[in-house]
C-alpha cells in the first residue's frame, strides 16, 4: 500500500510532518507525487481556527505534480503526466457538476470537496477527469501551482462580482487571494482598483499588479467615498474573512452595487450586516474558488500567454522537510511572506 510522507493537522495550532497510508487508487482517481505545493491562508484557519477538523487531518490543497498511478475510468490523464490540480474535486456527473459549478460538487461533498494532502510526496486526487488539467511545457511549477486555487479565487471574486470594463473595484487586503483580484479586476477591464491595505511589500505588489489607488484599513470606508464622489465602488471584494472588512464592504459598494466575498471567516459565530442603509440595494454573492479542468485550462491559457503573471506572489521557497517552519513563517508574515513554495 503506497506511503506518503505529508503534513497533517496534529492539534489546534499545530501541524507535523509524518507517514500515513494512501490506499491504491480506485475508480476515477489518481495517485499524484506533488513537485511543487504551497500553504494557503486556508490552511491557517483549517489548524487554528476552525474546531471540525479533526486532528490527523491530512494538510494542503494546492500542488502541480506527476500523476504515478491512475485507478480505473480514468482517460485524460496518464501515468508521467505533469498535471495541476484543482483545490476543489469535481464528478462532473452530479447535479450541481451538471448545472456546471463543479466547485460545489455533491459527490466528494464530505465534509467539503476541498483537496486534502497536497503537502505531501504522494497525494490522492478524487474525480481525477474533472479535477485535474495537464501543465503546459511553458507553464512552470510556480505560475501553475496558483491556478490550483488563488487566481482562480482572486478571478471568481472579479467575475461574481460583475467586475467589467469601467468598473471601479475596491478589494478588502492584498493578501495573495486579494492580490489575485487585483490581477482579475486589471483583466477584466476595471478602469479603478481601490485597495485596503498597510503592509508596504503588500502596497508594492499591489501597485505592480494594477492598483490604480491604495486606502489605509483605518481609514478605508472614508477615503473610498471620498474617492468615489460619495457614491461607492461598483464591486467591493472582501478577501480576508473578518467582519470589520465584511461591514466595510457593505459600506463602499454602490447603490445597486455588488459586494462579492470570498474570505474564509474562520472563527467567527456570525456575521452580520450594518444595519445602517448599506443592505439595502447591493447584491451580496458569497463564494470560493471556481473550480474544474476547464477553469483550469481558461487560467494556464492566459498564463501561457504572457495574459497574467501571479508569480511575485512567492517570497520563500523551502523543503517540504521544513513545512513545520513554513508554517510558522506563513502564520506570522515575517519577512513580507507572501506564497512559500515547498518543494
Ligand atoms: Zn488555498
Ligand atoms: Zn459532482
Amino acid at each position: 500500500m503506497p506511503t506518503a510522507k505529508g503534513c497533517v493537522k496534529v492539534e489546534k495550532g499545530t501541524v507535523a510532518l509524518t507517514e500515513y497510508e494512501l490506499g491504491d487508487p480506485g475508480p476515477g482517481q489518481i495517485l499524484v507525487h506533488p513537485t511543487l505545493t504551497t500553504i494557503c491562508g486556508s490552511d491557517i484557519h483549517m489548524v487554528d481556527d476552525i474546531p471540525d477538523v479533526p486532528q490527523g487531518t491530512p494538510m494542503g490543497h494546492e500542488a502541480v505534480g506527476i500523476v504515478e498511478a491512475i485507478g480505473d475510468g480514468v482517460n485524460t490523464v496518464a501515468v508521467g503526466d505533469r498535471i495541476v490540480m484543482s483545490c476543489l474535486q469535481s464528478c462532473g456527473e452530479c447535479h450541481t457538476c451538471s448545472q456546471g459549478d463543479l466547485s460545489i460538487c455533491e459527490t466528494f461533498a464530505a465534509p467539503m470537496n476541498l483537496v486534502l494532502g497536497a503537502q505531501a510526496d504522494l497525494v490522492m486526487i478524487n474525480g481525477a477527469d474533472h479535477s485535474v488539467a495537464p501543465l503546459p511545457p511553458s507553464v512552470d511549477d510556480r505560475a501553475g501551482v496558483l491556478v490550483s486555487d488563488v487566481l482562480s479565487t482572486g478571478f471568481g471574486a472579479c467575475e461574481r462580482g460583475g467586475v467589467r470594463p469601467g468598473s471601479t473595484v475596491a478589494i478588502f487586503a492584498q493578501g495573495p487571494v486579494g492580490l489575485c483580484a487585483t490581477l482579475g479586476a486589471k483583466y477584466y477591464g476595471a478602469e479603478r482598483i481601490i485597495v485596503v491595505e498597510s503592509i508596504p511589500q503588500r502596497i508594492e505588489m499591489a501597485r505592480s499588479f494594477g492598483a490604480t489607488d491604495v486606502v489605509s484599513p483605518d481609514t478605508a470606508v472614508e477615503s473610498i467615498l471620498e474617492q468615489t464622489g460619495g457614491r461607492g465602488g461598483d464591486v467591493a471584494i472582501e478577501a480576508l474573512g473578518k467582519q470589520i472588512t465584511f461591514e466595510n464592504c457593505c459600506k463602499v459598494a454602490r447603490f445597486g452595487g455588488t459586494i462579492s466575498s470570498v474570505g474564509v471567516y474562520g472563527g467567527i459565530d456570525a456575521l452580520s450586516l450594518p444595519t445602517d442603509g448599506t443592505f439595502i440595494h447591493r447584491s451580496l454573492v458569497m463564494t470560493f474558488c471556481p473550480a474544474g479542468r476547464e477553469r483550469l485550462e481558461f487560467l494556464l491559457g492566459l498564463i501561457d500567454a504572457g495574459r497574467v503573471d501571479p508569480t511575485p506572489l512567492f517570497t520563500h521557497e523551502l523543503r517540504l522537510d521544513a513545512v513545520v517552519e513554513a508554517y510558522d513563517l506563513f502564520r506570522s508574515r515575517r519577512d513580507g511572506v507572501m506564497k512559500v513554495a515547498l518543494r
